[in-house]
């Protein structure tokens, strides 16, 4: 299922003294099957557009479409609802949405929730517990009584468990050391490869950009200012032309004007692919 933004445009409390434009009209595709990384600096707009995803907000102006679900500002919530079936979020700290029971009910409540009967939500359940090494002991224990590692893992589950088309990841590794970050980008990695799942990475982390994405979509004020293969940001003119420097020079540079904040103001304001 691809997913289409067609001038999409999304304003915080329209006609008030505190309206706010987040996006800019939009137009761009999620493909299905790609694993795209979203960049930008902090208020550049990349939660709006990865909540406009899956039907948290809704368009101000413009469309979502995908597949037969088209999302405007007068959408019906059953659409909404439809949307959210299809794609998955995976929020920053995760682990704090846990609030059931068990562990084993915590994963079945989002399955139960879209409308699965308990025994199929069970058995996925189970079968997403076992991927991220749950161990069936801990089944029935409540997932406070977790290490925050495996409450993540818990969290992470549960989405999975519904079995989304897309899977949106903000952040995942927010405050987690350097072999839990591995491990999550790796579970991650496989579950896109394995399953064929669209996968939407929003993240300040340029390694992992280039470690696993295969598109990326640069949000600057709203604007979408670049996309294309990750690939290509490797030989991209306007650095390597400006800077005369040859691939792998280029990875190291993309990071220091990415620290320093320099990259963006080289951008073109409007889209524009590779
Ligand atoms: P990012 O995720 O890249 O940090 P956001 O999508 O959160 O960016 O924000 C885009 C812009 O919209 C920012 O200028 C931000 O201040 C503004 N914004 C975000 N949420 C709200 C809100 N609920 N009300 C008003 N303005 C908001």
């Amino acid at each position: 299922m691809n997913i289409e933004f067609k001038n999409l445009t999304s304003i915080y409390h329209q006609n008030t003294p505190f309206e706010h434009l987040a996006l800019n009209d939009i137009t761009t595709t999620f493909k299905e099957g790609t694993y795209y990384g979203i960049i930008g600096h902090t208020g550049s707009g990349k939660s709006t557009m990865i909540q406009t995803l899956n039907g948290l907000l809704l368009p101000t102006f413009g469309e979502v479409s995908a597949g037969d679900i088209l999302l405007k500002k007068k959408t019906k919530q059953r659409d909404v609802h439809q949307i959210k079936k299809h794609v998955g979020m995976v929020f920053q700290f995760p682990e704090h949405q846990l609030f059931e029971e068990t562990v084993l009910k915590d994963v079945m409540f989002g399955p139960k929730n879209m409308g699965m009967d308990r025994e199929t939500a069970e058995e996925k359940a189970k079968y997403y517990l076992h991927l991220l090494n749950i161990d069936a002991s801990l089944f029935d224990t409540s997932p406070f009584d977790l290490s925050g590692g495996q409450m993540r893992k818990v969290a992470i589950a549960g989405i999975l468990a519904m079995e989304p088309q897309v899977l949106i990841l903000d952040e995942p590794t927010a405050g987690l050391d350097p072999k839990s970050h591995i491990e999550t980008m790796s579970l991650f990695e496989r579950i896109h490869r394995d399953m064929g799942i669209t996968v939407i990475l929003v993240t300040h982390d340029m390694n992992d950009v280039f470690e696993y994405t295969d598109e990326v979509k640069i949000l600057s004020a709203g604007h979408l200012v670049k996309e294309g293969k990750t690939a290509d940001l490797l030989t991209d003119e306007t650095l390597l032309g400006k800077y005369s420097l040859e691939p792998p020079d280029i990875v190291k540079l993309v990071h220091d004007l990415w620290e320093k904040d320099i990259w963006f103001e080289q951008m073109p304001k409007n889209t524009e692919a590779f």
